[in-house]
């Protein structure tokens, strides 16, 4: 079945997933602010974001909503699946998890032992197309952290150069390529690398991931090599309220600059511009050969369904970059 994701005339699809309220959260009397208020024929979908203490609302339109209820395997069935056959093919394809730390970017990527997550479900399928000899499957994993990026798959965290090649064309140089044969084999190697991903203190939340981590699978057959990435995003921060300081305040700086600079370059991909912005942060220089062109890219926006100001942040970006 042709999904959205792979008949899709915009280069980049910008869709919405609200995380369920967990029975550990303290405002639990919350409504949610967000919800469907509608969706149109061509597949467009509008959401309504609504203060429940100001009667504010905004709304914004994307193109799919998942809510409270999704599973990520629709959001893998409507969005993802779709795109890996062409990675047989050569086309690259990116799924990004965007959105505030605590918004469920982690959990829509990695997943946990009993749910996979994007990450493993599309690693299953690509193993599941790519039986016998005439292709091959490896992987990747770096972080950015402060413009510069990292290697996970490497004992020492080595560091990866961003180079253009003779031809122009990207290069990681450093990178390690990992063959991976089973899902186990995947697990085993992957589960290394989260273990490594940085994680820093900030005053918002005990834990949070301070660095774009990408996931890539690559696929290697007689005639074309083809790469899907699927990024962890860092979560976008309003430094207003997180109180950061020091280096917690240039992290973040850095992380807020590289996430408007992925949405400039999304943007104008979606507005068919003549000339896109990669080269104005590390992520987006590292994506340009997998986001644009013929590439196939979904960017989902995570939301945590009580907070509003967070989701306003969230969404706006979204909806800006999306741009139809
Ligand atoms: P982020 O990576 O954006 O910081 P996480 O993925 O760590 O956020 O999610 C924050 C918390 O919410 C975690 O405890 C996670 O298990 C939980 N969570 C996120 N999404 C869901 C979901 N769809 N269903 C159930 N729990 C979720
Ligand atoms: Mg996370």
């Amino acid at each position: 079945m042709a999904t959205a994701a792979a008949t899709q005339s915009q280069p980049v699809r910008v869709v919405l997933r609200v995380r369920p309220h967990l029975p550990s959260e303290a405002n639990s009397a919350e409504a949610p602010c967000v919800g469907l208020l509608g969706s149109h024929p061509g597949g467009e979908v509008t959401v309504q974001l609504k203060d429940q203490y100001t009667s504010r609302n905004e709304c914004y339109k994307l193109d799919a909503f998942f809510g409270q209820e999704s599973r990520v395997c629709e959001i893998f069935d409507q969005e993802v699946s779709a795109v890996i056959p062409g990675i047989f093919e050569g086309t690259n394809a990116t799924v990004f998890a965007y959105g505030a730390t605590g918004s469920g970017k982690t959990y829509t990527m990695q997943g946990t032992e009993d749910l996979p997550g994007l990450i493993p479900l599309a690693v299953s399928t690509v193993l599941a197309l790519c039986t016998g000899t005439w292709c091959s499957v490896e992987i990747s994993y770096y972080e950015v952290y402060m413009e510069r990026c990292y290697d996970l798959l490497e004992p020492k965290a080595r560091e990866i150069m961003v180079l253009d090649d003779k031809d122009g064309n990207l290069q990681l140089k450093g990178l390690a390529w990992v063959p991976v044969r089973s899902l186990e084999e995947f697990h085993e190697i992957y589960s290394i690398g989260v273990q490594r991903r940085k994680v820093a203190h900030t005053g918002l939340n005990d834990v949070s991931s301070r660095s774009h981590a990408v996931l890539s699978i690559r696929i290697t057959t007689d005639v074309v090599k083809g790469k899907l990435n699927l990024i962890d995003l860092a979560g976008n921060e309003d430094n207003r309220r997180t109180c950061n300081e020091g280096i917690r305040l240039q992290e973040s700086a850095k992380i807020n600059q590289s996430l408007f600079a992925l949405s400039n370059v999304i943007s104008a991909l979606n507005k068919k511009e003549p000339r896109i912005p990669y080269r104005e942060s590390k992520l987006t220089r590292i994506l340009q050969d997998s986001l644009g062109g013929n590439s196939h890219a979904v960017m989902i926006a995570c939301l945590n369904p009580v907070e509003y100001q967070e989701a306003v942040h969230t969404v706006s970006l979204a909806a800006r970059s999306r741009h139809v």
